[in-house]
């Protein structure tokens, strides 16, 4: 790691880096690896209005789950939910493999899926501190000149208000 490197990763402002491989923001508006987890959020597939709050722990690989008001998800039993795969899919976009199997700590063979390589249970982890991060990384997002992306963006007014 150059003295570059670790001077950014010693601010304590959310940081937007660039993905390795064009991401699908809509889905997955916020991934990062922060706090021992790969966490994020991720848009409901049926409802406008409603996100949930993935994340993945490093080296346990405990797998959480929730809405942003903190009611767990209803598909995570004993395995991955697709929101956990959805946000796992866009770690790797936006990171590359490489970087999320180290931070998760976890054995990717050659070829191999992310989500396969990880045999963590399903463990509540309070939204509350993601999702407040979320928010912080929204008021440091540059929007670019276009106002398109925000479009497909529409329920983040309603989001601020759950504050
Ligand atoms: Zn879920």
């Amino acid at each position: 790691m150059d003295a570059d490197e670790t001077a950014w990763e010693q601010r304590s402002v959310v940081r937007v880096v660039p993905p390795v491989q064009p991401r699908k923001l809509a889905k997955v508006p916020f991934v990062e690896l922060a706090d021992g987890r790969l966490q994020g959020v991720v848009s409901s597939g049926s409802d406008i209005e409603r996100v949930y709050v993935s994340s993945i722990t490093a080296g346990t690989h405990d797998l959480s789950c929730s809405t942003n008001n903190n009611r767990p998800c209803g598909a995570l039993h004993g395995y991955a939910c697709k929101h956990l795969r959805l946000l796992a899919d866009e770690a790797v976009l936006q990171y590359g493999l490489d970087r999320v199997a180290r931070y998760l700590r976890v054995e990717v063979p050659e070829g191999g899926h992310l989500m396969s390589a990880l045999n963590g249970s399903p463990q509540r982890t309070p939204a509350a501190v993601v999702f407040s991060r979320f928010l912080r990384h929204l008021a440091y997002l540059e929007v670019p000149d276009s106002v398109e992306p925000l479009a497909e963006l529409h329920w983040f007014p309603a989001m601020g208000e759950v504050r």
